[in-house]
């Protein structure tokens, strides 16, 4: 038997496991996905425990997705964003990725949005912005980094800068919003506006018809910012899709099978 699973701390409320063993039931595969809580201190006892009892993958979260950047070998793209999301044990030491930069990729490809030659505005630069920010500073023409906090902001730009230094990126605080959206193509938000209460980091009053969204906020899964994007006449694309897409991503670096997309889409909006 396979056996996959998920640190983090929290891990009570995720959706991962559910929507892996929906792909091992469609594939009709002997596997397992199991959800591990380790405490805060103890991310590097998990993962050796993890390769000794021959684990085969595992996904991570909050608050281990930097930490774990050290204790694996980070692809390229993991170690520039600074954050692993998915470690595969089949090699020693463990590779590490980040299915989270595939999930916002694939997110906007199935909904037939174009990223070449797209100007993306980003809001927020946290964990999720890094990985979207420098996503779609390799895929887009230009890039616009706007968080609340501009020094965030002009950090995450630099290091864009410094891992691919034909991007074309800038960077400012949310007040830099009102000058951008309205010319931009795409926009994400990758902040934790819109999760706790209804709000949105965006005002209505910017968006518009020529706009795709993508919020990478999935609970709720309809956010104001997608709502008022609607209304807006913009696409608009749920946060499922992103957390959908970076573990069919996963599913598919650990097995090298194409992940049974459809099914694993089902289990996951089931419990939303
Ligand atoms: P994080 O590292 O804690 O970053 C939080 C971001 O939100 C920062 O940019 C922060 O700005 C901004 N922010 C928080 N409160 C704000 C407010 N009141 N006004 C304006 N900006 C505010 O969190 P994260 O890991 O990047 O996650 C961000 C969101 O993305 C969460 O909702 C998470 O669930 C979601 N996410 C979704 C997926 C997916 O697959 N769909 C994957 C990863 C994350 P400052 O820098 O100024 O504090």
């Amino acid at each position: 038997m396979h056996v996959y699973g998920l640190i983090g701390n929290p891990v009570g409320h995720s959706l991962s496991p559910p929507m892996h063993e929906a792909a091992y039931r469609e594939l009709d595969m002997d596997a397992r996905y199991v959800t591990f809580e380790p405490a805060p201190d103890d991310v590097a006892r998990a993962l050796a425990g993890a390769a000794a009892l021959g684990i085969d993958g595992l996904n991570v979260t909050i608050p281990f997705k930097q930490d774990v950047l050290e204790h694996v070998d980070p692809d390229d793209l993991a170690a520039r964003i600074g954050a692993v999301n998915t470690v595969d044990f089949s090699t020693s030491p463990p590779r590490g990725y980040n299915t989270d930069a595939a999930g916002v990729r694939r997110a906007f490809e199935h909904h037939g949005v174009p990223l070449a030659g797209a100007e993306a505005v980003v809001v927020g630069a946290g964990g999720a912005g890094r990985a979207v920010a420098i996503t779609l500073a390799e895929a887009c023409e230009a890039v616009h980094v706007a968080n609340r906090t501009v020094e965030r902001a002009a950090e995450l730009a630099a290091d864009v800068r410094a891992g691919d230094p034909d991007a074309t990126v800038t960077a400012g605080g949310l007040d830099t919003l009102g000058d951008r959206v309205p010319a931009a193509d795409l926009l994400v938000n990758a902040t934790s506006v819109g999760m706790e209460e209804d709000a949105t980091p965006v005002p209505a009053a910017l968006l518009h018809a020529d706009l795709a969204v993508l919020d990478a906020v999935y609970s709720p899964i309809e956010t104001r910012l997608l709502r008022t994007a609607a209304e807006a006449g913009a696409t608009t694309i749920d946060g499922a899709w992103m957390l959908l897409f970076q573990g069919v991503a996963a599913f598919e670096r650990w097995t090298g099978r194409d992940a049974p997309v459809g099914a694993m889409n089902d289990a996951l909006r089931s419990r939303l």
